[in-house]
């Protein structure tokens, strides 16, 4: 019932752009206007996905086999774009955790943990060629489950979970030098519990150090977002990979929650809520199991009077509606300064209004769908408690496919800090802007967060970069350019937004110890 008024809320909520004040957002006299109009409709480009083979139903893959479930039971992976089922997948209880513990205990005493760090970056490099040569089917899976545009996994999300192997395959037999005048040895177990906006890209990224490292893992993907996670079992299998050395457990927090609590697991690697990451602390605390946390954020984006106003545009629009702004540090709060802010914001305005939103398998589109019902839920309750505080929102009118769960890309102005839109993550293509005078103040409103995961800063002075970026509190932040990700770079935040790195050789350590 509650569900229902919302989702109608926000529905009238759909407006035109805000009209811009007199004056406010006049045309400079070297500025141009696109007129994108109605001229310029796209053809359909659909990828062709009619070569994929989505199985029926998909096991669990514990000890290099894939089994049923202890229970028996499976639960529906809906495409979120027309809301029709995928597949079932098998719902791992604690005994089938237990058996994928055990079967990774096993593998690490007897193979995993022997083998010279040549042969298990042998293993990784064929895992990475593996990946590259299945990277096309394998992004439309990630589109066709996860709703995620077809350009960012064919040309973001695989290329990234590749290179993440062969950057840490390099790793695996480097290890002494890695950490000069230390003596690195693997942890044990590596329970890995991943979420749904990246599903195969952060199952890359807990995979490939764990393993580098010689650990074996129990990988527990996301219960809207399983299916290619267990491609990559499949993958595993071809490249050889000894037995027990990778086991999926897929379900819901159950199975996340058995895995944290199994007492033979020696480390625990999130990505996820904050509130899921405040459980597991408090699982863990007491115990001898090792934990980072990769949580939530509220990253500030940051421009200046001086940054070349139409490359910190584009890059406001990467920051918040790349992956429909389901993405831990999406620039999700928009700081101004205020003799730019009419500009920006009709920019902004125009900007958004050409965006595609629709079928993620097609090439042309922008923004895909939102990953479940519950999500685009949470991001309609939480715009409806902007409008309900005063705030006023901006949303191109579009047509949005009846069947499926859509948000169009919104900005949110008049926001100030107590807003819930310029505290909480919404974790959708919605965007809360705020002004600021200096930058003092720009520091300041950027720090006021519980959060400290990333942001952004656009100006055309070096100096002025070093100056606000060395007084941000955030693990990453990008200056003149907005969600770049790299193997190499480490990553992670401060505060709320969790601890530990992952990425670069900081990931590497959250997954040895050192004597
Ligand atoms: P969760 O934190 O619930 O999910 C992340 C992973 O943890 C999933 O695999 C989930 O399983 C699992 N999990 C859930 N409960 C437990 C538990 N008690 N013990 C162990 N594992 C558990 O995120 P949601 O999917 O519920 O998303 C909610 C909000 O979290 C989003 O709106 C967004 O704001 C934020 N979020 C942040 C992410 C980030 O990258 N920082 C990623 C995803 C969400 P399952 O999903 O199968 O239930």
């Amino acid at each position: 019932m509650a569900r229902k008024k919302i989702r109608s809320a926000t529905t009238l909520a759909i407006r035109e752009a805000i009209p811009v004040r007199a004056g406010d957002g006049a045309l400079a006299p070297n500025e141009r206007k696109l007129n994108f109009g109605d001229r310029w409709s796209y053809a359909p480009a659909p990828e062709q996905s009619d070569y994929i083979r989505v199985r029926p139903r998909y096991q669990l893959f514990i000890d290099g086999k894939f089994r049923a479930p202890h229970s028996g039971r499976y639960f529906d992976s809906i495409n979120p774009a027309n809301e029709t089922k995928l597949a079932e997948i098998a719902q791992a209880d604690a005994h089938d955790v237990d058996l994928a513990v055990r079967a990774a205990r096993r593998a690490h005493r007897k193979v995993w943990s022997g083998l010279p760090g040549r042969e298990r970056g042998k293993f990784l490099y064929r895992i990475a060629r593996l990946l590259q040569e299945k990277a096309g089917e394998l992004a439309v899976l990630e589109s066709m489950d996860g709703g995620k545009t077809i350009r960012e996994s064919r040309d973001i999300d695989l290329p990234l979970v590749a290179a993440h192997f062969f950057y840490y395959a390099g790793w695996a037999d480097k290890l002494p030098y890695a950490f000069p005048g230390r003596v690195p040895c693997s942890l044990g177990v590596a329970a890995q519990i991943i979420p749904w906006n990246f599903p195969l890209l952060m199952a890359a990224w807990k995979l490939a150090p764990a393993l580098a490292a010689g650990n074996t893992c129990v990988l527990k993907p996301a219960e809207t977002t399983s299916i290619t996670a267990l491609h990559l079992a499949e993958i595993l299998q071809e490249a050889e990979l000894p037995e027990g050395v990778v086991n999926i457990v897929t379900g819901a927090g159950d199975t996340g929650q058995a895995l944290v609590e199994h007492d033979d697991v020696d480390k625990i690697a999130f990505t996820g809520s904050t509130a899921v990451g405040k459980l597991l602390t408090r699982a863990v605390a007491g115990t001898r199991k090792k934990l980072t946390l990769e949580l939530g954020g509220k990253a500030a984006n940051i421009i200046f009077e001086d940054a070349p106003i139409d490359q910190a545009v584009e890059g406001i629009i990467s920051g918040i509606y790349f992956n429909q702004g389901h993405v831990c540090c999406a620039g999700s709060r928009l700081l101004v300064q205020e003799g730019v802010f009419p500009a920006v914001i009709r920019k902004l305005r125009d900007r958004i209004s050409t965006l595609r939103v629709g079928d993620p398998l097609d090439k042309n589109t922008d923004i895909g769908a939102i990953n479940s019902r519950m999500q685009l839920d949470k991001i309609c309750e939480l715009v409806e408690s902007g409008l309900q505080q005063g705030a006023e929102l901006v949303q191109p009118r579009m047509r949005l496919p009846e069947k499926g769960y859509w948000y169009p890309p919104s900005f949110f102005t008049g926001v100030t800090a107590s807003h819930r839109i310029a505290q909480e993550e919404i974790f959708g293509p919605v965007l809360s802007v705020m002004t600021f005078r200096t930058p003092e103040e720009a520091i300041e409103r950027a720090n006021n967060t519980p959060y400290g995961l990333s942001a952004g800063v656009w100006t055309d002075k070096g100096s002025k970069i070093f100056k606000v970026v060395s007084k941000l509190r955030a693990g990453v932040v990008w200056a003149n350019t907005y969600n770049k990700f790299d193997p190499t770079s480490p990553f992670g935040g401060y505060r709320e937004s969790g601890f530990g790195r992952e990425g670069g050789l900081h990931g590497l350590l959250p997954y040895l110890s050192l004597s």
